[in-house]
C-alpha cells in the first residue's frame, strides 16, 4: 500500500489534460514523474514491495509500460519482456488480437522469451478498460506461463478494467486510483 504523502506527490505531480487525444478522455500525463528521481524512486520501491519474492518475470506493456516495467525487473532481479504493438518485433513472435472500439490491434513478444510455467507481473503506466492488459494476459498464458499479478502506477475506477481482468485470478496492484 502507497502512503499517503506518496499518493499526494503523485496527484499533485500527474497533470491531467482534458480532451486529449479525443475529446471526452481525460489524459494522465506522467510524464512530470521522471523530473524528479526521488519521487520516480520512491514509485519503483511502492511497486517492487507488491511483487517481491512473487514473480519469475516481468512482461511490460507498450510503452509507457517500460518506463516502470524495467525497474521492477530490475530490482527483483528477474527478467523482462517487451509486449510490443504489432510490427516492431522481428520473428519468430507470438502474437494475440484485440477489439478496439473501433476496429482491431495486435501485440507481440518474442517468442522463447516467455519461458514454460514462469510467474508473471503484468504491468502498464495505467489500466483504462482492461483491453490491453488482457490481451496481454492471454499472450502470456497462450506461451504456458502463469500471470501471478498486475500492477499499475494508475487504475481508473470507472472504465471497470479490474472487472475484466479478474478472471485471470491474479493480484491486481495500482498506486494511485
Ligand atoms: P485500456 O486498454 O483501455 O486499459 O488502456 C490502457 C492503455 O491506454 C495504457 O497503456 C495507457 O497508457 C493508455 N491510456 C488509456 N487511457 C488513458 C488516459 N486517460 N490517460 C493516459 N493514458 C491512457
Amino acid at each position: 500500500m502507497a502512503s499517503q504523502e506518496l499518493i499526494s506527490k503523485l496527484e499533485n505531480t500527474i497533470e491531467n489534460i482534458a480532451d486529449f487525444p479525443i475529446p471526452g478522455i481525460q489524459f494522465k500525463d506522467i510524464s512530470p514523474i521522471f523530473l524528479d528521481p526521488q519521487l520516480y524512486e520512491e514509485v519503483i520501491e511502492d511497486l517492487v514491495a507488491f511483487s517481491k519474492g512473487k514473480i519469475d518475470a516481468v512482461c511490460g506493456i507498450e510503452s509507457r509500460g517500460y518506463l516502470f516495467g524495467i525497474a521492477i525487473a530490475v530490482a527483483l532481479q528477474v527478467p523482462f519482456i517487451l509486449i510490443r504493438k504489432k510490427g516492431k518485433l522481428p520473428p519468430p513472435l507470438v502474437s494475440e488480437k484485440y477489439d478496439l472500439e473501433y476496429g482491431s490491434a495486435e501485440i507481440e513478444t518474442r517468442k522463447g522469451q516467455i519461458k514454460k510455467g514462469q510467474r508473471i507481473l503484468i504491468h502498464d503506466d495505467l489500466l483504462a478498460t482492461g483491453g490491453t492488459t488482457e490481451a496481454a494476459a492471454k499472450l502470456v498464458k497462450k506461451q504456458g506461463a502463469k500471470v501471478v499479478q498486475f500492477s499499475f502506477l494508475i487504475g481508473l475506477k470507472d472504465l471497470k478494467g479490474e472487472e475484466r481482468l479478474k478472471r485471470f485470478n491474479a493480484e491486481i496492484y495500482h498506486t494511485l486510483e
